[in-house]
């Protein structure tokens, strides 16, 4: 199609300069996600989902964090997600050199911490999509806030970090129980910091009931600038809550 990337952030109305020009200088758009709605309201970030060909769906998380607090909010979180058996998270060592860039590598979901800027967001889930299928995603995580007394703050990282991961597994926000999905409480709730019964479901949902996809291969290797059909897509955590 040859159109450039773009940033779509989804299913926040708190989306205005964090988001515009993010990636690669792309137009941002406003829309609302949330086309799939799973058991008890909980829903998918559209239709995106990484490749169906096994179960536990693998996922290949990149650890590219610099401090020691995001390592260990990540070894803390990673297994919340494993735990739903539709998605295995693996550790893998970062790739990236320039944690301000955080370009993914193909079937990696990049993790960097930086200080990005006051810029109203606390985490920022970015996926590359090539159709509705996933190929590379990127959790930024904000030190700019995560610095500061208000947000330096154990559970609050472990929320944030959470959500983001969730939200490159093909999540939306849900409000209707105690999860990290959650996108008005609980950030810095010790209840809040892990995934809930609904998410699971609609994980399962989402990759475990289409064997039908899963000789599904990529069409194409993933392109991160924007010359072809890959998109990118963003979703945020806003910081002013
Ligand atoms: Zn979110």
């Amino acid at each position: 199609m040859g159109v450039g990337a773009r940033v779509v952030c989804v299913g926040l109305l708190l989306c205005s300069a964090a988001c515009e020009g993010d990636i690669g200088g792309g137009r941002a758009l406003e829309t609302r996600g949330g086309a799939t709605t799973g058991d008890g309201g909980v829903r998918s970030w559209m239709s995106y989902h990484w490749p169906r060909r096994t179960t536990p769906i693998p996922i290949r998380v990149g650890d590219s964090l610099t401090a020691d607090a995001w390592r260990d909010t990540l070894t803390r979180v990673l297994p919340g997600w494993t735990a739903s058996t539709i998605v295995r998270a693996q550790r893998l060592a970062g790739e990236v050199t320039d944690p301000k860039d955080c370009t993914p590598g193909p079937g990696r979901v990049e993790v960097c911490n930086a200080e990005y800027g006051l810029n109203g967001w606390l985490g920022l889930a970015t996926i590359w999509v090539n159709g509705d299928e996933i190929q590379n995603a990127t959790v930024r995580l904000n030190d700019s806030y995560f610095a500061t007394a208000d947000y330096d703050d154990r559970y609050a990282r472990q929320h944030v970090l959470c959500q983001e991961l969730g939200h490159t597994l093909g999540l939306d926000h849900q409000r209707t129980e105690v999860s990290c999905m959650n996108d008005i409480e609980g950030l810095k709730d010790v209840r809040y910091v892990g995934p809930g019964r609904d998410d699971f479901t609609l994980l399962a949902r989402i990759y475990g009931a289409s064997s039908t996809a899963t000789a599904q291969a990529l069409t194409q290797a993933p392109t991160i600038d924007g010359t072809g059909d890959t998109r990118a897509y963003t979703f945020v955590a806003p910081a002013d809550r």
